[in-house]
């Protein structure tokens, strides 16, 4: 596939030419994506200024209605969607599947939302004055996203931006701009009015990025990705107090207590961490394992972990596909040998390959695990699951806590009472309770700490697109 830039409605060339975009399971060149930079992103932003007061003065039924044709056409086209996600990013198909039906809930979820933007009025302090507040959308969108989920984190952003009444222009990862292309002419296909979604796709992402960051017009900048790149954006955005939603990195513990039911434990624990081979922001990181079922807990991961299988993700019954790129190997291979060095005992797996450029991993199981290790500091993004032993629920409470990420967390115990003082003491934004896949289109998603800022889904993930105007009426 050759994929264009789609701008004011129209697909077109990038300047600067194209880019190769590859299948990271065996390097294969898939097709080219448009080069984008600042010229386009410029026009993109123009584009979505004349869209702006049309799309945003429709009805919020009309708008509704054009976004549950995209999910429409999204479930239609659900196989097509995937295939392209597994092509450029390597999850297995019947995850890329799963991201599909994930990604469309977001546009049917928020077609509901669009019509709940609520106003309130307020007793005034004099008899000849009356208070409203009205919401408002924010104004031109400027989107960008990362690899790892290629439709859901583009529809989780774009939904309920158009809801609200924003327009858009959406910049994906390098590494998977084809199904933001896909995306892009589902959008067309729907009879969204031009201008009101704009794709650039484009490898000089400091160059689209910054001309959201400088360009006046854009007035809300919504991110998913590194920490670090999230840092580079709150300061490029202090110039012009730009409005910013950061979801960044994680690195999310699981904590097993010691009145755990086992087996729940082992299969949310295989649900958080080997999904995506581990590639996810609210991936479980690092295990807290009590001490008295410690070995049940290893041994019980360690049968359920044989039977994931590695391999290309379109090969029958693989769980594992690879790893993005170089870079995330050698990450990956650096948290397993740093452990292993500082004495972690492999139970099982430990080693990765690498195949005409493409990286793989085994799911790894790690035990005799020390906090000094590296990966129990530092988001691995890989398949790679080291359990540590505590003594009590306290310990792992503020082991749990003792990081600068606050994303996602998880713990095990039947205990109901001891179960909340658990929920309520975790320092993170989602807390999974025997249950290791708690992200849903209806439910609030977003980090405490340096895992970010603001809402994506739920009730709440239209607010960063709006703004709120107190109107004070004198009679
Ligand atoms: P990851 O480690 O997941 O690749 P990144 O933060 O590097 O995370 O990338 C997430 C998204 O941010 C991608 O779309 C990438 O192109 C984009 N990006 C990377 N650097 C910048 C930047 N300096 N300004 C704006 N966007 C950027």
């Amino acid at each position: 596939m050759d994929g264009r830039l789609f701008i004011n409605g129209e697909w077109s060339k990038a300047d600067k030419g194209s880019f190769p975009v590859n299948n990271p399971a065996n390097n294969d060149n898939i097709g080219t994506a448009a080069d984008g930079g600042k010229k386009e992103t410029q026009e993109a932003i123009e584009a979505a200024e004349a869209a702006l007061s049309s799309w945003s003065g429709l009805t919020a039924a009309e708008r509704s209605a054009y976004l549950k044709e995209i999910h429409r056409l999204m479930m239609d086209r659900q196989t097509e969607l995937a295939e392209m996600i597994t092509l450029e990013m390597g999850k297995p198909l019947h995850e890329a599947k799963g991201e599909v039906a994930y990604a469309a809930s977001f546009l049917e979820w928020y077609a509901e939302e669009a019509k709940r933007v609520y106003g309130e009025t307020i007793p005034a302090g004099s008899p000849d004055k009356r208070m409203m507040v009205i919401h408002q959308p924010v104004g031109v969108v400027g989107a960008i996203t990362p690899w790892n989920f290629p439709q859901a984190m583009v529809t989780r952003k774009v939904a309920p931006a158009l809801a609200a009444g924003c327009s858009v222009i959406l910049k994906p990862a390098e590494d998977t701009p084809l199904s933001a292309v896909k995306f892009a002419e589902i959008c067309e296909e729907a009879g969204l009015p031009k201008g009101v979604f704009n794709l650039v796709t484009g490898e000089a992402a400091s160059e689209i990025g910054g001309e959201f960051m400088n360009n006046e017009t854009v007035r809300k900048v919504t991110f998913t990705g590194s920490t670090e790149v999230g840092k580079i954006l709150m300061e490029q955005g202090a110039d012009q107090i730009k409005k910013l939603s950061l979801e960044l990195g994680g690195h999310a513990p699981i904590l097993v207590l010691d009145d755990a039911d086992i087996e729940k434990a082992v299969n949310g624990t295989v649900a958080s961490k080997f999904r995506n081979a581990g590639q996810t922001c609210v991936c479980g990181n690092r295990i807290y394992v009590h001490d008295s079922v410690y070995d049940t807990f290893v041994e019980k991961l360690q049968e359920k972990v044989a039977t994931l299988k590695v391999g290309d993700g379109f090969a029958e019954g693989v769980a594992i596909g690879p790893l993005i790129n170089e870079e995330g190997y050698e990450k990956v291979d650096r948290h397993v040998k740093d452990a292993v060095d500082k004495g972690a005992e492999l139970v099982t797996g430990g080693e990765g390959y690498e195949e005409n450029g493409a990286y793989f991993y085994q799911p790894t199981i790690l035990k005799n695990i020390d906090s000094d290790m590296v990966i129990m500091e530092e988001e691995t993004f890989g398949p790679i699951a080291p359990v540590q032993k505590i003594t009590s629920t306290e310990e792992g409470i503020r082991l749990a806590n003792g990081s600068p990420f606050g994303l996602a967390a998880y713990f095990f115990t039947e205990s109901m009472s001891r179960g909340m003082k658990v929920a309520e003491g975790l320092e993170f934004g989602i807390v999974g309770w025997n249950d290791g896949a708690p992200s849903a289109a209806q439910a609030p998603f977003g980090g405490w700490k340096q895992s970010g800022i603001g809402r994506e889904g739920g009730h709440q993930g239209i607010d960063p697109f709006l703004e709120t105007k107190y109107i004070s009426i004198g009679l």
